[in-house]
């Protein structure tokens, strides 16, 4: 942890400017009669939730999701208004936090929804009508078999949904497996069926289930006909394409810059082996950086475990002879800038320190190198800065960090 006064060595610029454009280009590109709900979990994708959600709020969104209780108390606790919709599981011990903030709940099992009306009518005693309700979104399970009542669940359910008292439905949802995959298509044209099956089914028993929403993000753009009355969007919002073959639709802004001060840069002549295992080898006299970043912050050149394509897993399979070797591997894809100059990472990467051959560029410890960092597994102790635009905002979920970092 960084002392007051010091600048931390590993910081991540987060322009606020750029999701709330990207939020309006996904605004812009929706059915018109669809309403747009941020799904903000996992710490806002590593950006920060709730700093995420007031930016989002501010460009005019109006429902959040999340995957606990926690996440979204801790957004209502913030100030957010709106939907706050928990599309995980929960667990009777979160409910009262639940109804406390107005949380809309997911009822993700059949079992679920029992004990949740009970629940709820035992907080208001005697008199339900005169209480607040406690609003559900039902999920149905159509193929990604992980949560969700099994559509052939809702005919048993019926007695429990046709006598709710204190639970309101106002949504029902399913989540696409394979929506990324360019050849997904039938897989999520066939979940696309059976939810209108099970929204169906429910009307046709009497019951209005509210809000239908299906699409994430690749189901957003390869289904525009999927938008229904609300889309659940996370990775357009923080300026990332689920897939590469889905790009040119939106011009999408990366709000993100991973930032790693210089702590020393030297000299070495060509031959000199650096790293764990010594799997680099200098070819010419060079620069040896170091940063004070590593896989504890989850700076790792993950390994790609299915290859993208036919090239790629020759490179895979190339990759892995050479170690097999003990001859040094040098990747040229490492996004590493210096100053504007591309860099690589030299050997394996530490725990907390990564070496960088920055050849000959003028390169010295007052320096920053800019450095690829996954969002959603960026380590929550490394200091997130907010701007918007050029302009430094130090918004109150970071506001340690205005005496923290002085220039
Ligand atoms: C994460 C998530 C989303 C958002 O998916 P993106 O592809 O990131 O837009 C939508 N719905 C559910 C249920 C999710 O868990």
């Amino acid at each position: 942890m960084s002392s007051p006064h010091t600048q931390p060595r590993v910081w991540i610029e987060i322009d606020l400017s750029a999701i709330r454009a990207n939020y309006e280009q996904v605004v812009a590109f929706k059915a018109p009669e669809a309403r747009c709900l941020a799904v903000v979990k996992a710490d806002g994708y590593g950006l920060g939730g709730e700093a995420l959600a007031k930016a989002l709020a501010q460009a005019g969104c109006d429902a959040f999701g999340v995957t606990t209780v926690a996440q979204g108390a801790a957004l209502r606790r913030g100030g957010i208004q709106g939907l706050i919709l928990v599309m995980g599981p929960t667990k009777p011990d979160e409910w009262s936090e639940a109804l406390a903030t107005e949380l809309t709940l997911a009822v993700s099992e059949l079992t679920m929804l029992q004990e949740l009306e009970e629940f709820c009518a035992a907080q208001h005693g005697e008199e339900p009508a005169l209480s607040r309700t406690l609003d559900i979104h039902l999920e149905i399970e159509t193929g990604l078999g992980r949560t969700g009542l099994f559509p052939e669940d809702l005919r048993a359910a019926m007695p429990v949904l046709l006598s709710l008292r204190c639970l309101k439905i106002t949504g029902i949802y399913t989540h696409f497996a394979q929506a990324e995959r360019k050849r997904g298509r039938k897989y999520s044209q066939r979940q696309f069926r059976q939810f209108c099956s099970a929204v169906d089914f429910l009307k046709e028993n009497g019951i209005e289930p509210g809000l239908r929403h299906v699409c994430n993000s690749p189901a957003f753009l390869t289904f525009p006909e999927f938008h229904l009355d609300m889309v659940r969007i996370g990775t357009l919002l923080i300026g990332q394409l689920p897939a590469s073959h889905l790009g040119g639709r939106l011009k999408l802004r990366d709000p993100w810059t991973a930032k790693a001060k210089i702590l020393q840069v030297r000299r070495v002549p060509a031959g000199k082996r650096v790293g764990y295992n010594g799997l680099y080898r200098t070819r010419t006299d060079t620069q040896l950086a170091v940063i004070g970043l590593g896989y504890a912050d989850g700076f790792a050149v993950e390994p790609r475990l299915v290859p993208k394509g036919v090239f790629d897993l020759a490179k895979i399979i190339i990759k892995n002879i050479f170690l097999l070797c003990n001859i040094p591997w040098h990747s040229g894809s490492d996004n590493i800038f210096i100053g504007g100059h591309r860099v690589r990472v030299a050997g394996k990467v530490g725990m907390e320190l990564t070496v960088l051959d920055v050849g000959q560029i003028d390169c010295t410890t007052d320096q920053d190198a800019m450095i690829p960092l996954r969002r959603t597994s960026a380590g929550s102790r490394l200091q997130r800065v907010y701007f918007d635009g050029e302009e430094c905002l130090f918004p109150p979920c970071v506001e340690d960090a205005a005496d923290k970092f002085v220039e």
